[in-house]
């Protein structure tokens, strides 16, 4: 105390304007780095989420593993814990086992994964949803956020959409989920493509070739027996094998739809391909999955882009 009131009055503007001058450093560098900047050197974070435990392997399956071969963190999340997807069976031992079989696909993959314990189809684009999903966003310190589109067939899948679009902006606000530190770097979000027309087709802004990795995507969608050896909540006794022959024919009738839808894709989105990969090389690629970018989010340039999906030359 006796030195500060001994400091004469030069020496205290002097020690006055440096504390200043640091916090106009720190304000100015927050806001550098809260602007449209390129993520943080190092891995990329991804955080994909999906309404049932096999969607988020279906939309981004074959790109999350292309990731999680660069060494960069991806994690799938499905909002609910599919406990009504199957023809046969439900509640909590459905949603055990389906838990399990993302579990194995997801070591297949590369990926982590978390199952939120919401019933299925019961979803509901609720404050304490809205919260769960803000937290999981922020603790993941994602770069990246996926999820499908508001429009949508499924309730659930359409109000993932929702909760995910209503956390784009909230993972910076401070105030929100307080116990959770809040994002500095507003993530990139991004939703799957899909076949919906009304009110707006899906308009991917990226297209990655998965031909590399297809094989492992099948491989992982394959454990998923309940949703499709066994059709899920459409599914019927007769699609059961009844031996080791039927079952081999159902595998591989399995296989092949998932490897048509992924076929589609590139096919219809050859001209976005094109913009990545050039002429020659689009026109080589057999499987494709597909991106468009939420204006909620960061809106990331094209070089941007290409440090997020760092899978072109
Ligand atoms: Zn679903």
């Amino acid at each position: 105390m006796k030195r500060f009131s001994l400091l004469p009055s030069g020496r205290l503007a002097l020690a006055i304007l440096f504390v200043f001058a640091i916090a106009l450093t720190l304000n100015f560098e927050n806001k550098a780095v809260s602007g449209s900047t390129a993520p943080q050197a190092g891995s990329l974070r991804i955080i994909a989420f999906g309404a049932h435990p096999d969607d988020c392997e279906l939309s981004v399956g074959g790109t999350g593993a292309m990731w999680a071969a660069k060494g960069h963190q991806v994690k799938f999340v499905s909002v609910t814990n599919g406990d009504i997807g199957h023809w046969r069976e439900a509640g909590g031992p459905l949603a055990t086992r389906r838990t399990k079989e993302v579990e194995e696909a997801s070591r297949i993959l590369g990926t982590t994964v978390e199952v939120l314990d919401n019933h299925d189809g019961e979803l509901m684009p609720t404050l304490e949803n809205r919260r769960a999903i803000i937290r999981l966003i922020r603790q993941w310190k994602a770069d990246i956020v996926l999820s499908p589109r508001p429009n949508d067939y499924h309730p659930d899948h359409r109000y993932t959409g929702i909760l995910v679009q209503d956390a784009a902006y909230m993972v910076t606000v401070p105030f929100i989920c307080p116990e959770t530190p809040p994002l500095r770097n507003n993530p990139v979000f991004m939703y799957y493509t899909d076949r919906f027309m009304k009110p707006n087709p899906s308009q991917p802004d990226i297209a990655v070739s998965i031909d590399a990795v297809m094989d492992k995507k099948l491989d992982a969608l394959a454990v998923m027996e309940s949703q499709f050896l066994e059709g899920g909540a459409n599914g019927h006794e007769g699609l059961m094998p009844k031996n080791a022959e039927e079952r081999a024919g159902r595998v591989k009738q399995v296989r092949d739809n998932h490897a048509a839808r992924n076929i589609g894709i590139a096919n219809r989105f050859r001209t976005v391909l094109k913009e990545w990969y050039g002429d020659e090389a689009a026109a080589k690629v057999k499987y494709a999955e597909a991106f468009e970018i939420c204006e909620y989010g960061r809106r990331p340039e094209k070089a941007e882009l290409k440090r997020l999906f760092p899978f072109f030359q």
